[in-house]
């Protein structure tokens, strides 16, 4: 058990506007649930991976990067698996419903696939510019010669020349419509399709050491929990009502103390009224304006 905890839980917490006490600190058991997504990307070339997510649903905290490799890397080696008693689950509480879970999942898995695919994105687009570049030289030189033909016919007068010009400017049209239509291959080829499928879940009722924190905000409190985790010597990051919940900054806002990141307290972009993502998750309560 952490001798210190006061220091152990000002490394997890960081909260700009608002004080935190810590209350107790217990043992007491929780429920992990571990998730795994394939993911699959598709654009000229194909990208495949996998990506892992975790939450504390006794917390409230994602588990995540540096946390969430050592639980696995403990779980995938020595430990001894049991079947939970149905008094461990009884004390680890309730799951999350389906609408919580969706709506704490979907915004973490099209981050993490969004992160995963940048480098591929990224060479994706190095290779769209440069047959751009390509398709735009080539037809702009073509361009350019029957340009400079039409320009040499001048305005001379005569059935020939009149005959000369008028085929030299429908070939500039034509160049243009190949040019467009080469266009909108590129963009066929280029275009870029991802899905996600979970694959694997994983429920694990976990001993854990639980930190009851008073958070205080202007003259509203709320107490949140805190795990640190025996098995991998860590503490989670704190909880989030709203956003990533990575890292260890929370702004707390000021109706019901939600947690969230600090983009879930940020001013609207309309009418610039600072407003709690987690209390009014559609739109600005002031002017309506959806963010
Ligand atoms: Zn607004
Ligand atoms: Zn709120």
């Amino acid at each position: 058990m952490p001798s210190d905890p006061e220091r152990l839980i000002d490394r997890a917490l960081d909260l700009p506007n608002a004080v935190w006490r810590l209350q107790g600190a217990k043992p007491a058991w929780t429920r992990c649930l571990l998730l795994a997504f394939r993911y699959t990307a598709m654009s000229d070339e194909k990208r495949e991976g996998l990506l892992w997510l975790g939450f504390n649903q006794g917390t409230g905290a994602v588990m995540d990067g540096d946390l969430l490799g050592r639980l696995r890397a403990l779980l995938a080696s020595v430990v001894q698996w049991r079947v939970p008693e149905p008094d461990i689950r009884q004390a680890a509480g309730a799951a999350w419903g389906a609408t919580t879970l969706a709506a704490r999942v979907a915004p973490l898995v099209d981050h993490r696939v969004r992160l995963d695919l940048k480098p591929f994105l990224n060479a994706m687009r190095r290779r769209l510019d440069r047959d751009r570049g390509r398709i735009h030289e080539y037809h702009n030189d073509l361009r350019r010669t029957a340009q400079m033909k039409l320009a040499a016919l001048g305005s001379t007068p005569g059935e020939k020349t009149a005959a000369e010009r008028n085929r030299e400017t429908m070939r500039i049209a034509a160049i243009e419509r190949e040019y467009a239509a080469k266009l909108d291959d590129l963009r066929h080829n280029y275009a870029l399709r991802a899905s996600v499928d979970w694959i694997q879940g994983l429920v694990l009722f976990a001993p854990v050491h639980r930190y009851d924190v008073l958070i205080k905000r202007r003259k509203g409190e709320r107490v949140i929990h805190i795990d640190w985790h025996p098995a991998i010597r860590m503490i989670e990051p704190p909880p989030c009502d709203w956003g990533l919940g990575d890292g260890r900054a929370r702004l707390v806002c000021d109706d019901r103390l939600h947690l969230t990141d600090v983009s879930g307290q940020a001013p609207c972009q309309s009418c610039g009224k600072a407003w709690c993502r987690a209390c009014h998750s559609a739109a600005c309560p002031r002017c309506g304006s959806v963010a």
